[in-house]
């Protein structure tokens, strides 16, 4: 088992979880088997509660967890599928030790954040990095920070304890760029190395991100300085797509620079399958124009799981995806159709999606979006709110429950088309409490969902209160929606889907967590392609 831990210095917004997963995807393309964690210093057990404004998506793992962004991005370019181990937060530690405490666990000693926190966080480390070839950490924000020492002393200990061999550091530090003079400052980047050498930890490659390329006297400064070879200090350009950044490591022998350090043979790192990938986003062929309508329309971060699967069926499709934000808030009155009609003009709008989300802000413009691709047959793929957005707008304009709503918008609506289930009615603590992760369904044979995935028994992430309304499943039937495919009792609908339409799909789950750069997912690949 070998640990690398990646650090940032200086400032967030580094690129750190990418630097991360490139370096996951150079050791799983070198034929080792990799696991990866976020450690966060929050204080909440999970990224649940937090507003996407705040956070950025909260991503969910097979087994529930919701979680950091970051996790998502591990997923994608590991290709493999992680689980509540891998997000380990500050929130989680405490209250494991205070339960510990509480428990009389500690046989009446003093409880101190070493060892007791610290020893908290060096288990959960080993239960997750357990049988794996590498286990890749990364430390949430900077090592100046006075939320994670904990994390960084449980890490000191262990490289201590499994052997300095077995342990590497990866710093991702700025280097700034002063435009007027053209000169590229190393101090602070200087500077962060030596905080982290005053945490007892010498990271033994340092990744500098940077604007310009780095001329070799300046690397051969910032090496000097660092006290590391020339060659540990790894460039880190801002790419065209994040997908290049592996390639962009591959080139500075970053794997052979961690195979060297853990005295392993030269790596057979092979990346030509990935690269096919990133080579059709780089150099598309064609475009495809596609709004996204929802209610987080200013950060890209609150939709990232969905933009990413939109850049895989990009890839398939060598078809660049240009995404345009529709901010349903302009369009919540009935006779707003003509404000809505000059954005697809003008954007040339090919194909509508409409992603999750909570809240009732833009509600009723997503209504109207929703009834105006179905009557207009443009393609729509609606992602949990997307498919009860688009059951209400269809109970309302085709079967004729005008008044139709989700209580969760209207809890006194006549025709509650989405509600709660009854699971859903004592629950009184918000954290942890949704319809999460991984559920079973079967697709029905005859549909078009059928047709996408190919097979009948199909896993897909869950997370939402609301379901479709059991008592409304025959007139909405009755009315030509399909209900393609359902969870495993039949009660709960997983999939609709409209016949006369070329593409008009929605599922209660969130598909975009399991589409990969090299396993596009085939819901938006049926939206890409049915958009072209
Ligand atoms: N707000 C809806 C629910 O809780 C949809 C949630 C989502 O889109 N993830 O059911």
């Amino acid at each position: 088992m070998k640990l690398i831990v990646v650090t940032g210095g200086v400032m967030s917004w580094l690129g750190k979880g990418i630097t991360a997963a490139s370096i996951g995807r150079l050791m799983k393309s070198s034929g080792h088997s990799v696991t990866m964690t976020k450690m966060d210093p929050y204080l909440q057990i999970d990224a649940g509660t937090m507003s996407p404004f705040e956070h950025g998506e909260t991503f969910v793992t097979k087994d529930g967890f919701e979680t950091d962004l970051d996790l998502g991005h591990y997923e994608r370019f590991i290709d493999e599928e992680l689980t509540k181990a891998s997000s380990i937060t500050t929130g989680q530690i405490y209250l494991s030790v205070i339960q510990k405490e509480r428990e009389g666990k500690y046989l009446g000693k003093t409880v101190q954040v070493i060892p007791h926190v610290t020893n908290e966080v060096k288990d959960r480390i080993l239960e997750v990095s357990d049988e794996r070839d590498v286990s890749i950490l990364e430390i949430w924000g900077t090592v100046w920070d006075i939320e994670a020492p904990h994390f960084i002393e449980a890490l000191r200990q262990l490289r201590l304890e499994l052997g300095r061999d077995n342990v590497l550091f990866v710093h991702v530090v700025p280097l700034l760029h002063v435009s007027t003079s053209g000169e590229m400052k190393s101090k602070a980047l200087q500077h962060s190395v030596v905080k982290l050498r005053e945490l007892w930890i010498h990271a033994s490659i340092l990744v500098c991100r940077t604007t310009e390329s780095l001329p070799d006297d300046v690397k051969r400064k910032i090496a000097m300085f660092s006290d590391l070879e020339d060659d540990r200090i790894i460039e880190a350009l801002d790419q065209k797509s994040i997908y290049s950044v592996p390639q962009a490591f591959y080139e500075q022998n970053l794997h052979n620079i961690i195979h060297e350090r853990f005295w392993w043979t030269p790596a057979n790192c092979d990346l030509t399958e990935w690269n096919k990938c990133v080579d059709a986003i780089l150099h598309p062929e064609r475009e495809v124009n596609i709004a996204i309508a929802g209610k987080y329309t200013k950060l890209d971060d609150s939709y990232i799981s969905v933009v990413e699967a939109l850049k895989h069926a990009w890839a398939a499709y060598k078809a660049k995806v240009n995404i345009h934000r529709l901010n349903t808030e302009v369009l919540n009155c009935d006779d707003r159709e003509d404000v809505l009609q000059k954005f697809l003009r003008e954007k040339n709008i090919q194909g509508i999606l409409v992603p999750g989300g909570f809240g009732d802000r833009g509600i009723e413009g997503m209504i109207n979006v929703a009834d105006y691709a179905r009557r207009n047959k443009i393609p729509y793929l609606g992602l949990c709110l997307g498919l009860q957005i688009a059951t209400i707008a269809f109970a309302r304009h085709v079967c004729g429950l005008k008044d139709a709503h989700s209580t969760e918008f209207d809890e006194a609506t006549p025709n509650p088309v989405i509600d709660f289930m009854e699971n859903q009615r004592t629950i009184t603590h918000k954290g942890g409490t949704m319809r999460l992760g991984n559920y079973e369904a079967f697709l029905k044979r005859g549909t078009k969902m059928y047709d996408l995935y190919g097979q009948e028994s199909v896993l897909e992430r869950h997370r939402h209160r609301y379901e479709v309304n059991p008592n409304y499943h025959e007139i909405l039937q009755k009315n030509w929606m399909v209900f393609s495919w359902t969870s495993p009792d039949g009660s709960l609908v997983e999939f609709i889907e409209l016949a006369d339409h070329p593409c008009y799909i929605a599922t209660q789950a969130h598909p975009e967590f399991k589409s990969r750069l090299q396993k596009p997912h085939p819901m938006f690949l049926a939206l890409i392609e049915a958009s072209l």
